[in-house]
């Protein structure tokens, strides 16, 4: 590139992201995710490193935060409010605890915070009157927000010691507040606020205070600025000495003799921040001893004896390099894309799926273009948007082929559906796709014969159907890579035993449409034989709870076709069992239990009885047990661990029990 080039592209970067701060500081009211700009202004710093000449003055490498509002008076700090370095690993954390160690020339022991997704605050007090509260607004002017922070009913307007005293602390608004918040707004059709942080920033700088007394706001004090008449040591200790004046402090904070456990706190909190009724960003690390803080000092825009560790985003920007399509095991043809690989809340990724074609019409996704991606209920990763303004008119559009990717017969779009479908039954892709569900854990559960395994059986013609597994004979399967005599004696040893699994299993392996492992348990205990489901009408499949008749049709049609017929019959004269064998249905909706009619969430891990045991003595007692969270639920079971099922429970306002209640009330 040459200079102008460079110049040209620092200052575009400059622009755009001043412009994001404004919106995002400024009007509370951001325009990208903070993914996006973070991953900007990594861009700039990398360019700046380099090109230190071209660097401008307003760069927001060197900033803090952003500009006041005009509608409130100012005030100057007298102790600058800046900014704090970041770490993103384990290995960062101890980098800083290096560079602290050579600042003082010995080891340091620190202070650790959960880092508080609000705004921060100072708050003046003179002779134990609470005076003046400001924002921190670029670090050195921020705005007097006094009566808007007085309506926060855990700022004490008199202390319980008449001193002179500056504290800061992060006034935030709770998860319920917030979520309560954005629902009367979206009632309203107003626009909604993009996070916890934005709601609590735009509360407070309302010149109604009537607004923010309404906004159920809140607030942590987490640190001194100034005090007058009296010494403290350690950082731990002012904010003990804070909490007997009457502030409120975070009872998560805890002084860590060592990197080592700072990081361990620091991980401790990744699954557990989901359970906080506020949100955190990352833990903030503080050098404990204030007389080691005021000697390490400051750079222009941080703390040298702070910084903070920033959790793995959970939305990222990479580059989409291509689309590939997969046939699945009902013929639905999947665009899955290839992006180049990134880390997303600690993992690597480098697919995404895209669904269907009206998914990418719709988001308009292009090859080349870059992608916003997260994780999807924490697994799959999913796009979120396309980065339209990143263009270079390089990308290249997309379209689905007519043709089967893999048998090349040609594609149908069943009346009514988005997806795209190979119709032939005889496509290649299908039948491995289908051996590939029949094996797997839900269905027949076949230990050690895996995706790779099904594809060479495929490939070698050793298998065309469900029923060619059960036909397997030694010597072929020695023939396969990777396949010595152990393990084929092994993998015989498993198909034999799935001879005898109860008949769910083999409802759901067969993969009739719409038919989950829960449709199939709940049949299975219905009909008890497979030769009785094979006869049922659709009234009878309709008059089973939970069978609807989209379902009971797919069923009576699955049936009906020939080579099921002989497909099962060939099944049962290899051995194969099709019977249920299963606990025996009961009537249960009569029962007189705390848990009858019931529908019920088990999540995070239990210490006295597994969640499949659970499960099954509250359904014994009536109860329903259900996957997810949904307005439906009556009563979610939080053991160790509990993640974003017991985060949405909360928002829900549904019943949470711990694992102990559970055990009182199964009695
Ligand atoms: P920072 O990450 O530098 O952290 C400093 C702040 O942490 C303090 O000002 C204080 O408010 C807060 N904090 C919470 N708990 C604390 C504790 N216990 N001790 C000390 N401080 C505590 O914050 P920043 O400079 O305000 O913001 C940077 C963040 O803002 C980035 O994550 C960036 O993505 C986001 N941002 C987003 C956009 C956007 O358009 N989406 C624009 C600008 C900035």
């Amino acid at each position: 590139m040459s200079n102008d080039q460079v110049k040209k592209q620092i200052d575009q970067l400059t622009d755009k992201l001043n412009d994001y701060a404004h919106q995002y500081y400024v009007l509370d009211q951001p325009v990208v995710s903070d993914a996006e700009y973070d991953h900007l202004l990594r861009e700039l710093n990398e360019l700046e490193v380099k090109y230190p000449d071209l660097k401008r003055e307003d760069s927001p490498s060197e900033r803090v935060g952003g500009e006041t509002l005009d509608h409130f008076s100012k005030v100057q700090h007298e102790v600058p409010m800046l900014s704090l370095s970041n770490a993103f690993d384990a290995q960062e954390l101890h980098d800083f605890d290096r560079r602290v160690q050579q600042g003082l020339g010995h080891k340091a022991s620190y202070s650790c915070e959960l880092k508080i997704d609000g705004l921060a605050v100072t708050l003046k007090y003179q002779n134990g009157r609470f005076v003046q509260g400001a924002t921190r607004g670029d670090g050195t002017t921020g705005e007097d927000i006094t009566s808007n922070l007085k309506t926060i009913a855990t700022i004490p307007l008199k202390l319980r010691e008449s001193v002179t005293i500056d504290v800061r602390g992060e006034a935030f608004m709770p998860k319920s507040s917030f979520n309560r918040l954005n629902k009367a707004k979206e009632a309203k059709e107003e626009a909604l606020f993009a996070n916890p942080r934005n709601a609590a920033a735009g509360s407070l700088r309302q010149l109604d205070p009537k607004i923010a007394a309404k906004r159920q706001l809140d607030i942590f004090i987490y640190s001194v600025g100034q005090l007058e008449e009296k010494v403290l040591d350690s950082h731990h200790e002012s904010l003990q000495y804070v909490s007997e004046l009457g502030f409120k402090i975070n009872d998560q904070a805890k002084h860590c003799e060592n990197i080592e456990e700072v990081v361990e706190y620091c991980e401790g909190w990744l699954e557990k921040r989901a359970n906080l009724p506020y949100e955190i960003d990352g833990i903030v690390i503080k050098v404990d001893r204030l007389e080691d803080q005021k000697r390490l000092g400051f750079t222009a825009k941080n703390p040298r004896w702070a910084t903070a560790f920033k959790f793995p985003a959970e939305e990222v920007i990479t580059t989409l390099r291509d689309i590939v399509l997969s046939v699945g095991r009902t013929g639905v043809v999947t665009p899955t894309a290839i992006l180049d690989p990134v880390t997303v809340a600690g993992t690597t990724v480098q697919r995404a799926s895209l669904h269907n074609e009206d998914i990418i019409r719709q988001q308009d996704v292009k090859i080349g273009d870059k992608l916003t991606i997260k994780k999807a209920g924490d697994v799959i990763p999913k796009v979120v948007n396309v980065l339209v303004d990143r263009r270079t008119g390089e990308e290249k559009d997309f379209h689905m082929p007519t043709e089967c990717p893999e048998c090349k017969s040609e594609l149908v779009r069943i009346e009514g559906e988005v997806a795209l479908r190979c119709v032939n039954p005889k496509c290649p892709a299908q039948i491995r796709e289908g051996l590939i569900h029949f094996v797997s854990r839900n269905a027949m559960n076949i230990d050690g014969l895996g995706e790779a395994v099904i594809t060479q059986l495929f490939e070698h013609e050793l298998v065309e159907d469900v029923a060619d597994l059960y036909r397997l004979e030694r010597e072929e399967l020695m023939k396969l890579e990777r396949m010595g005599e152990k393990s084929v004696d092994n993998l015989l040893k498993a198909i034999e035993v799935t001879k005898t699994n109860s008949l769910e299993k083999l409802l759901f392996g067969l993969g009739i449409r719409f038919v989950g492992a829960k449709a199939a348990k709940t049949l299975a205990m219905n009909f008890e034989k497979m030769k009785s489901l094979q006869n049922a009408t659709i009234e009878q499949l309709e008059a089973v709870d939970e069978i609807g008749t989209k379902m009971a049709d797919a069923i009576a049609t699955y049936f009906d076709k020939q080579e099921v017929q002989m497909l099962l019959e060939e099944l049962e004269n290899l051995g194969v069992n099709m019977i249920y064998t299963g606990p025996k249905l009961q009537a249960t909706e009569n029962l007189d239990t705390v848990f009858a009619g019931k529908t019920i969430v088990l999540t995070g891990s239990m210490e006295e009885m597994s969640r499949k045991e659970a499960k099954e003595k509250i359904e014994a007692l009536g109860g329903k047990v259900t996957g997810s969270v949904t307005a439906k639920t009556d009563i979610l079971i939080a053991g160790e661990r509990a993640g974003s099922k017991l985060k949405k429970a909360i928002e829900l306002e549904i019943d949470v029990w711990d694992e102990a209640r559970l055990i009182t009330e199964l009695g």
